[in-house]
């Protein structure tokens, strides 16, 4: 089976679950758990920042994020279709009685500075609180330039908000742009990272930041649940990762581009720009429920559809590539030669 459906249906390979079996633990609640503490001081160390957090989720590590920036009845400003605002299920809304102010993107994804500006609300009693601005990267696969992160938390700052980074893929973004992971964390007060996407972790994110935001954290994400025992056991699956899985997404970004050229010469099927591990394409409407069935009879998963995305990842091969592009050919092909249905 091929599944190109996101880079989350990863499963650990057998030298993960080996690194997983030997890791020793303790209970992570009480602070014990040495392959937690081990995985959370090595990640701190190359971000740059103070100190970590391990998460279940990444979506409970942005929960938090959220509210330990902001207070019931402040606002965080983010992107229209940002994760943190669209994908989570309103939590900070729902549980941390905080106010969205979202902000449509830029053709470019990024949220343009005079917006973000404009947004910002003044001391007037009927506004929200302003506290933060949280952007993410990478954003459908595209790594924000690091000039613009750079202007963005810096007018943040200058009108007093804090500044968080969702970066469930900031990995790729290193690999795509050759900086560091400190260099992408720079002008951040807080970053969440996913180990359970394209590294191929089971389960685990990290959230960064200093010392005293990461101890008020640490209280929420009891509040919320997250507090885990044993957790050492994900946490090494992580570590495992972060040592082994991270150089080797260059291939997925390898295997990203040659998916987009591949189909950019199917007739009919339009290809959009591919930065790191995503290929946005639109499939004609008409031929979105023959060509599904056709690949699923291939043992290729993809949601086919007008206006689609398809991930890479550690269990896509650029064989697999080839066998994908050759079953979209072979569609096309067939159905031209059989005419219209
Ligand atoms: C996956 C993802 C998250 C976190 O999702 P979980 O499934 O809760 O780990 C956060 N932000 C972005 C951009 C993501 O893609």
């Amino acid at each position: 089976m091929i599944d190109l459906r996101s880079d989350t249906v990863t499963r650990p390979t057998s030298a993960m679950r080996e690194a997983i079996a030997r890791a020793p633990v303790g209970d992570d609640v009480w602070g014990d758990d040495p392959s937690v503490a081990a995985f959370e001081a090595v990640v701190a160390e190359r971000a740059g920042m103070a100190a970590a957090l391990f998460f279940p989720s990444g979506t409970q590590s942005n929960l938090a994020a959220l509210m330990v920036h902001c207070q019931r009845g402040d606002e965080y400003i983010a992107g229209q279709f940002s994760h943190i605002y669209r994908d989570e299920g309103g939590g900070a809304a729902v549980l941390g009685s905080i106010q969205p102010q979202p902000i449509e993107h830029d053709p470019d994804g990024s949220l343009s500075l005079e917006k973000v500006q404009a947004a910002i609300k003044g001391a007037d009693i009927h506004h929200a609180i302003t506290r933060l601005l949280a952007l993410e990267n990478t954003f459908r696969g595209k790594v924000l330039p690091e000039a613009y992160t750079r202007r963005a938390t810096a007018l943040a700052h200058e009108h007093g908000l804090a500044t968080h980074l969702d970066g469930a893929r900031l990995f790729n973004a290193v690999v795509a742009s050759g900086r560091s992971l400190a260099e992408l964390c720079q002008g951040f007060d807080s970053v969440s990272l996913c180990f359970s996407k394209g590294l191929g972790a089971p389960v685990g994110s990290l959230l960064l930041g200093d010392e005293a935001f990461i101890a008020r954290a640490r209280r929420w994400r009891k509040t919320l649940g997250g507090g885990m025992r044993q957790a050492g056991l994900l946490a090494a699956g992580c570590h495992h990762a972060l040592e082994h899985h991270v150089e080797r997404l260059a291939e997925d970004h390898d295997n990203a581009r040659r998916l987009a050229e591949g189909l950019a010469d199917v007739p009919g099927v339009e290809v959009g720009a591919c930065d790191t591990n995503m290929v946005f394409v639109a499939f004609p409407e008409a031929h979105c429920r023959g060509l599904q069935a056709h690949l699923e009879a291939c043992g290729i998963l993809m949601a086919v559809a007008p206006v689609t995305r398809l991930v890479t990842h550690l269990d896509v091969s650029a064989d697999d590539i080839g066998r994908v592009v050759a079953a979209v050919n072979d569609y096309y092909h067939t159905k031209t030669l059989r005419g219209p249905q």
